[in-house]
């Protein structure tokens, strides 16, 4: 995907050799910021998939290695954390293979692999460990992800809201550090234009809880009422639906690459062949940061993350990156 030129100059026992790399990358670049292995599936992996197969440059950061999630493969069990606590490396494979059926080929780790661990459910022992990502310096963190915006300059940014979407304090510091460095970003001039959180409409919840309310693989079993779960935006607070139903199977896939936290017999599975491709394919966003673009509908909704931005004019950001070793 990207162009890569170097320059090599004089080497052998002369001057120090000076090598200058440009990358060039596409015109549209979309960055996500995600808690743990899995997330950047579930989550968004339709809308990654639609990207990365659109000439859009994707960039996934994933904030810890999920070390402390649960393990659904009997074989593997003895890797988790309070016996070898090799689940993390394990995770890292997992999410090698899910983004591979993404289709996306720029994943990092938010300060490298293994700065940050997962912080477990809220109020767990976990939270306190010295490196869990709950603990983290939050300017320390934020200028990692800065650094990454300095080298891609994404126009738009994806990640979740104040309450991490459902709570878990991993997703609720990724939300903190990455409108942070937006912050930082700012500064100098290289804020992403955009900044969407993660969401799920209520008429889509309502849906759901209807469908299932007969079946016995009820994901909303025991809700009697939507306020009961931490999630769901009114309708006319979304700012964007993108409708990627054609990459829906690129996210199944993506999802069952991470076979230690999704059961092959998941809910996950069966309600979208219940729901069909459009319950994989369509995300859902609020626009945090920046200008909505034109949109359809009752609430006006974006069917595209980028609407309203001029990419590829003159004045566009610039694309190029020239560093030095
Ligand atoms: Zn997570």
């Amino acid at each position: 995907m990207a162009d890569l030129r170097g320059r090599v100059g004089a080497g052998g026992y002369g001057p120090p050799v000076r090598v200058t790399i440009v990358t060039t990358l596409p015109d549209r670049r979309l960055l996500l910021v995600h808690a743990h292995p899995d997330d950047e599936s579930i989550g968004t992996g339709s809308t990654m998939a639609h990207y990365a197969a659109t000439g859009v440059h994707v960039t996934l950061v994933t904030c810890t290695l999920g070390e402390e999630g649960e393990i659904h493969v009997p074989a593997l069990a003895q890797l988790a954390a309070a016996e070898a606590d090799q689940l993390g490396g394990y995770r890292m494979g997992e999410l090698a293979a899910a983004c591979a059926a993404l289709g996306v080929t720029d994943h990092r780790f938010l300060g490298g692999a293994g700065r940050y661990r997962d912080s477990g459910m809220m109020g767990l022992s976990t939270n306190e460990h010295p490196r869990a990502f709950w603990q983290a310096d939050l300017d320390e963190a934020a200028g990692h992800l800065v650094e990454i915006m300095r080298e891609v300059r994404p126009q738009v940014l994806i990640t979740y809201d104040d309450n991490g979407f459902y709570g878990h304090p991993d997703h609720i510091q990724a939300h903190r550090v990455a409108m942070r460095a937006v912050e930082l970003a700012a500064t100098e001039g290289i804020a992403p234009a955009k900044v969407y959180w993660t969401a799920m409409p209520r008429s889509v919840l309502e849906a759901g809880l209807t469908h299932f309310a007969e079946s016995s693989d009820n994901p909303f079993a025991g809700i009697e009422d939507l306020s009961e779960l931490p999630f769901g935006s009114p309708d006319e607070e979304i700012a964007a639906r993108i409708d990627a139903t054609e990459q829906h199977a690129a996210k199944e896939g993506a999802m069952r690459a991470h076979a230690t936290q999704i059961p092959a017999t998941s809910w996950l599975y069966s309600i979208a062949g219940n729901f069909g491709a459009e319950f994989m394919g369509v995300e859902y966003f609020t626009l945090a940061m920046g200008e909505k673009g034109p949109g359809a509908g009752p609430y006006g909704w974006e069917d595209d993350l980028f609407a309203g931005l001029r990419v590829d004019g003159p004045d566009r950001a610039p694309v190029a990156v020239a560093g030095q070793r």
